[in-house]
């Protein structure tokens, strides 16, 4: 029979999975090797496991998969799932030994987008200007579940509309105009965020002598409620069951929003209230310096863990405040998990402190797959704390360089949209990193990324030093978008800048960002145009949507969402990653985003090439191995490399990707 599985890698989407792995290393020496997909699910703190039973579907099925890929929908939301992958031959029932399985633990997110489209499935005209719509929710829900309708005038040519919230499964929408048509659509929003609008209904409502629109309770409650958002009472605000306003179209940059019904027309409200009033999107993030006690942040957001239920085993790596270790953390009731410990080291200032714990207030305001979970803080020792899940595989960059070439294309987009998606929630809940890169990424067992490194020494806005200071004392040029490096602009434009060069590490497996060009040499490349070129053997759509995150205007970048959706779309369909970029004449240095063939450099000697690939110090390892001229790179590999004493990887890398451009383009070598 053949031997397990191997490199098992999940895409989590909200309530489904994609699971994809590789062939078994032994196949057993038969070719009708299948897989079958075994279920558990678990539940509860004390995650008790059951078989997962039929609601599930597997496509293209549960057993028998010819393929290594399976998509499994209608999983619960927030639940703990175990997948075990088995390889099945003609022989394997009559093998005595026991059946060897992949083993892939995958945890929901809530159901949101996907999964949850509301169609009205009750209209009905109950005076002259009200309208009741009816919808039927989802069966299962975890946590709060709010519906937003959303309705306006048609054919109106300001589209001004009008969106009511309410937690029941229907709603009448009064105070509309008679004798007018009014679209409307209902969509529902949960913990993990808005489900896609159901279709338009248009319901026009009798003809009437207009009224006036607003009574003077409406105007009443909605004086109550500007007065609750003015005296900090969003979160009341945020659960009532109808709060009404318009979204006039105008300017994104200075959104004011008022409220609903004409004669409130003057109850202006800036866009700090609303933020606070956390209308219309989903959670927002609190910076923890908002709170005058930073400890009353920690207390919100973190979980006072006992440290006698810690056991730390071993040091696994060096963090800004401490070491980083790894350990057992046994909760009452609850199983032994690994967790990682991050430790503050003695003798430190309250400062320290409080910008070390800064790091777990503003990660437990963190819930997502692909976002490092916090478990808990220890505070009450003298030995400060924070407890995280464990990520077996430490961080992407140097897990990348280990296992160099040996994911597929596949699994590195796998990857990608993981890192897509922890980032989308991220920006969702407005938080800007700032500080993206592969070396902030940390890999679980089943290669699963998630974003990490949230400390706040690096994020704050009015402190004049910040900018120029992160981990290492600077700001990590190579990663930043120009705007932020040159007056600081860090936005969710500027993260997606800083993916497109995550993307270029992850392709290039751990390849360092223009090398070793200096951080003023890299900036200067930047403002004149010129992006990294594609990795080698680079999927041309993925370096198209690299160039597009490397947009000089940052409007012109994709969000977050658009770039899952569009790795979604590529994971969906492999094929369209064939095509990799063609090795252009101007691929071996920075690819300027209006290049031509005129732009590229032309050298014509062997050591004018080095200089143009910024390798000239290995000029004389060349000639000394008897290559004097162009032509006779033709006959340079990996193994020809070593033996000349031009031995590392990076290099090695950046040598050959030129050469096999030079043998795509002939006797005069184009850089
Ligand atoms: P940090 O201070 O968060 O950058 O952590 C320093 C190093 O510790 C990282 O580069 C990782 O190698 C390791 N590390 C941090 N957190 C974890 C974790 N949750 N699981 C495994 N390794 C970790």
């Amino acid at each position: 029979p053949p031997s397990a599985p191997e490199n098992p890698i999940s895409t989590v989407n909200e309530t489904s999975v994609i699971l994809e792995w590789s062939s078994p290393r032994d196949s057993g020496g038969r070719g009708d090797i299948t897989y079958n997909i075994h279920c558990k699910k678990c539940s509860g703190d004390s995650r008790k496991c059951s078989p997962c039973g039929s609601g599930l579907h597997f496509v293209p099925r549960q057993y028998e998969l010819a393929y290594t890929k399976v998509l499994i929908t209608d999983l619960l939301p927030h639940t703990f799932y175990t997948f075990n992958i088995e390889a099945m031959s003609g022989v394997s029932e009559l093998s005595p030994s026991p059946k060897q399985y992949l083993s892939v633990n995958v945890t929901t997110s809530q159901a949101g987008e996907t999964s949850l489209t509301l169609n009205v499935i009750l209209k009905e005209r109950k005076s002259k200007d009200s309208i009741t719509l009816a919808w039927q929710g989802p069966e299962r829900i975890n946590g709060a579940i709010e519906y937003e309708v959303i309705y306006y005038e048609k054919n109106q040519r300001e589209q001004n509309y009008t969106v009511l919230k309410t937690r029941l499964n229907s709603m009448t929408v009064d105070g509309l105009k008679p004798g007018t048509t009014y679209v409307f659509r209902v969509r529902a929003h949960t913990d993990g965020g808005y489900g896609t609008y159901g279709g338009e209904i248009e319901l026009e409502t009798s003809h009437e002598v207009l009224r006036k629109y607003c009574s003077t309770t409406q105007i009443h409650l909605l004086l109550t409620i500007f007065i609750l958002v003015g005296t900090g009472f969003a979160k009341f605000m945020t659960q009532r069951l109808h709060c009404g306003y318009i979204k006039a179209k105008q300017d994104p940059d200075e959104e004011k929003m008022h409220f609903q019904h004409g004669r409130a027309d003057s109850l202006f409200l800036t866009r700090t209230a609303l933020s606070s009033m956390k209308l219309p999107g989903s959670r927002t993030y609190v910076h923890p310096h908002t709170y005058e006690d930073p400890n009353q942040a920690i207390r919100d957001f973190a979980k006072e863990i006992d440290a006698s239920s810690i056991r730390i085993e071993r040091v696994i790596g060096a963090g800004e405040f401490g070491e980083v270790c790894s350990g057992r953390l046994k909760l009452p009731s609850k199983r032994e998990i690994c967790v990682a410990i991050k430790s503050l080291k003695a003798g430190y200032s309250e400062k320290q402190r409080r910008d070390f714990l800064s790091e777990a207030s503003i990660m437990g305001q963190f819930d997502h797959p692909n976002i490092i979970r916090l478990e808990g803080v220890v505070t009450k020792c003298k030995l400060v704390m924070i407890i995280t899940e464990f990520m077996e595989n430490g961080s992407l960059d140097s897990f990348l360089r280990k296992h160099d070439g040996q994911f597929t294309m596949i699994q590195l987009v796998g990857m990608l949209r993981g890192i897509a998606s922890g980032m989308k929630y991220l920006s969702d809940m407005n938080y800007v990193h700032r500080d993206l890169a592969a070396r902030n990424i940390l890999v679980n067992s089943n290669l699963v990324c998630k974003v990490s490194d949230f400390g706040l020494s690096r994020v704050l806005e009015d402190d004049p030093e910040a900018a120029y200071t992160t981990r290492g004392g600077k700001i990590p040029i190579r990663w930043t978008a120009p705007e932020a490096i040159a007056y600081r602009k860090f936005t969710s434009a500027s993260d997606v800048w800083s993916y497109g060069i995550v993307m270029w590490e992850v392709v290039s497996f751990g390849e360092r960002p223009y090398w070793e060009m200096s951080n003023q040499d890299v900036i200067k490349a930047i403002d004149e145009g010129y992006r990294l070129p594609a990795p080698m053997d680079c999927p041309l759509v993925l370096h198209q949507l690299m160039l597009d995150c490397w947009e000089k205007a940052r409007s012109d970048r994709p969000k977050f969402g658009q770039i899952v959706n569009i790795l979604d779309k590529l994971i969906r369909n492999p094929s369209s990653l064939k095509q990799l970029t063609q090795s252009s004449a101007c691929s071996v240095i920075l690819l300027r985003q209006d290049a031509n063939a005129q732009d590229c450099l032309t050298v014509a000697t062997l050591e004018e090439w080095l200089d143009a690939i910024k390798m000239g110090q290995y000029k004389e390892n060349f000639s000394a191995a008897g290559y004097v001229t162009l032509e006779s790179l033709i006959y340079v590999n990996g193994s020809e490399l070593n033996k000349i004493g031009i031995t590392l990887p990076g290099h090695q890398k950046r040598i050959l990707s030129s050469v096999q451009n030079f043998q795509t383009h002939g006797a005069h070598l184009q850089v």
